[in-house]
């Protein structure tokens, strides 16, 4: 099928242009997005209700392929991840959570990513290229048609979407949104703008761009109170710091299926969990963006050289800001006897960027209370440095 188009990357307009292209009413491609995400349907000659003219047509023309799938955990806890082949070496994870009342499936957006993050799993494989618009979407075609099969019904399954596997989804933006489209359209998967969330360790311009083009609910990855310590964890702060990101939540809620911006904060053992840095990140926060923190429990992979909160810091930093009125939840975490909790989604991804060579070398560098308002300088703790992990030896692409 060598220039034949796989229909799992149009949105429905997309689709509907397609159709016309080929001499068919636009009436069609709804017919055909509905067999194609609704159904799950991937031949052309089980589409009963589709006229055999264009059914004809579509069989030399287009192909419905999913991405091949190289392994398949299921968890303790019920939790489910798929590893994807996206070629040339790299693959993606998505990984599927049921709860009581909701199933969510945590998709990627690209194969590694730029961004870098000290405390990431993907950031420290590098970036290999950006997923196109089917390899997101396929993702959920796979997994809610599997699941449907797997379980006998015929109701959708994943109701809740969220753009957290591996990847920077505003670093991929031309691709994901006709798949956010996809998600969202009626005829589709159907999906509330409420229950997709795009997660972003924060590139300002493109969150501006999302609220016009498609406004799902929004999480900032933010990890630190002030821009010192948040450079060093998340390098995309150097060119968009702390004030910019939160100007463009500000800007965000406007258009926000929710009224309220989810800062995800990944804790760190002394290094951004002390009371003192609570407080900063309050003052950081409180009455000037309408918000819900939701801390996440380090999950701990042996290159970053970090280690995860205890418990009772974690508590004590969530209670801080409970006491100053801000809803804050802790993460549970699931499917870690498996690799699939956050972060620790790692595929396989040959770098192309040689960021996992940069990270490595640099330690962190905590400087209490540098930007506290309200600490007197002497309560201050004196800087201090967490040791990395030693450089990781040096590998070309693997053949
Ligand atoms: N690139 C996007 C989305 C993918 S990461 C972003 O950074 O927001 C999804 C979430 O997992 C982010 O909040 C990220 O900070 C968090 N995360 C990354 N590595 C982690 C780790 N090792 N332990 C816990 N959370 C982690
Ligand atoms: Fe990329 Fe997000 Fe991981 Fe940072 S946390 S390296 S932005 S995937």
């Amino acid at each position: 099928m060598m220039d034949a188009v796989n229909l799992l990357g149009f949105d429905l307009q997309g689709l509907a242009a397609y159709c016309e292209q080929l001499g068919e009413k636009r009436f069609r491609a709804t017919q055909l997005f509905r067999w194609i995400h609704q159904k799950g349907a991937s031949d052309f000659g089980a589409m009963s209700d589709l006229a055999k003219s264009l059914r004809d047509k579509l069989a030399g023309r287009a192909h419905i392929t999913a991405l091949p799938v190289i392994s398949e955990h299921v968890s303790a806890d019920g939790t489910i991840k798929w590893l994807f082949d996206v070629g040339q070496g790299n693959a993606v994870e998505a990984v599927y959570i049921p709860e009581d009342d909701r199933a969510t499936l945590c998709i990627s957006s690209q194969a590694g990513c730029a961004v870098g993050c000290r405390f990431c799993s993907t950031g420290h494989q590098g970036f290999s290229r950006n997923l196109e618009t089917w390899e997101i979407i396929a993702q959920l075609w796979h997994a809610e048609h599997s699941l449907r099969q797997r379980l006998g019904k015929d109701e959708r399954i994943i109701s809740n979407v969220v753009m957290m596997g591996m990847g920077e989804p505003l670093q991929n933006y031309g691709a994901l949104i006709p798949a956010l489209r996809m998600m969202l359209d009626d005829h589709g998967y159907g999906l509330s703008r409420r229950r997709v969330t795009v997660s972003t360790s924060g590139v300002v311009p493109m969150i501006d761009r999302l609220r016009d083009d498609a406004p799902v609910a929004l999480a900032v990855s933010l990890h630190a109170p002030n821009d010192p310590l948040r450079d060093q964890l998340v390098p995309l702060n150097r060119k968009y710091p702390i004030e910019e990101l939160l100007a463009s939540c500000n800007r965000y809620l406007d258009k926000a299926p929710r009224d309220f911006i989810t800062f995800e904060y990944c804790m760190l053992h002394e290094v951004n969990d002390a009371p003192e840095q609570a407080r900063e990140l309050i003052a950081l926060l409180k009455g000037k963006v309408p918000c819900k923190l939701n801390l996440i429990p380090f999950n701990p992979f042996p290159a970053s050289g970090l280690k995860r909160s205890s418990n009772e810091r974690v508590k004590a930093f969530a209670d801080l800001l409970i006491q100053a009125g801000i809803v804050t939840t802790v993460r549970k975490t699931r499917g870690d006897d498996i690799d699939a909790a956050c972060g620790q989604l790692a595929g396989e991804v040959q770098d192309r960027t040689r960021v996992h060579l940069r990270m490595v070398r640099a330690p962190v560098v905590v400087q209490r209370g540098a930007a506290a308002p309200g600490v007197p300088a002497d309560a201050q703790a004196p800087a201090t440095s967490v040791t990395p992990a030693p450089p990781a030896t040096p590998t070309g692409p693997r053949p």
